[in-house]
């Protein structure tokens, strides 16, 4: 073999590798996290070679970038239709899988005039284990339970 395809077959092996991790993964991880992830495998891949593949795999739509506000990018191995809740507390992104009603998507065509091609919308909000632990910690949790009963 050629160094040339064998630099092919390597950059192939990296991005298998960023693949993999990212359609294992249920949590829309960062290129960060898929970084150290990759690492345990390939102890030679660089965050930038992770980044590379990750803009590559997007440009091709393998993937989705999800950015939001604040500059750090999660990605998506799941580029069927759905929908995602996002942790205003953590950060944390979860899959929302249920079917947005067509009747609202067909107001939204109206309003617009745009042809819609697909839907992706984003709930925000406080997610469980947050949520969990803020009503632990604030003493009017207490009282609200208490008046309760
Ligand atoms: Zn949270
Ligand atoms: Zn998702």
């Amino acid at each position: 073999m050629d160094s040339d395809s064998l630099k092919r077959t390597k950059n192939s092996r990296q991005r298998d590798l960023v693949l993999r991790i990212l359609r294992d993964s249920k949590n829309h991880p960062t290129a960060e996290t898929i970084y150290q992830e990759a690492r345990k495998t390939m102890p030679s891949i660089s965050l930038g070679t992770v980044y590379r593949n990750l803009n590559h795999l997007r440009d091709e739509g393998r993937i989705r970038e999800l950015s939001y506000g604040k500059g750090i990018s999660h990605f998506d191995g799941e580029i069927r239709e759905h929908h995602h809740m996002r942790c205003l507390s953590c950060g944390t992104v979860e899959d929302v899988l249920c079917v947005i009603p067509k009747s609202f998507t067909e107001e939204v065509q109206a309003e617009t005039r745009f042809q819609i091609h697909s839907v992706c919308l984003e709930f925000v909000g406080i997610c469980e284990s947050c949520e969990g632990g803020r009503l632990e910690k604030t003493p009017e949790s207490d009282r609200l339970q208490g008046s309760e009963s």
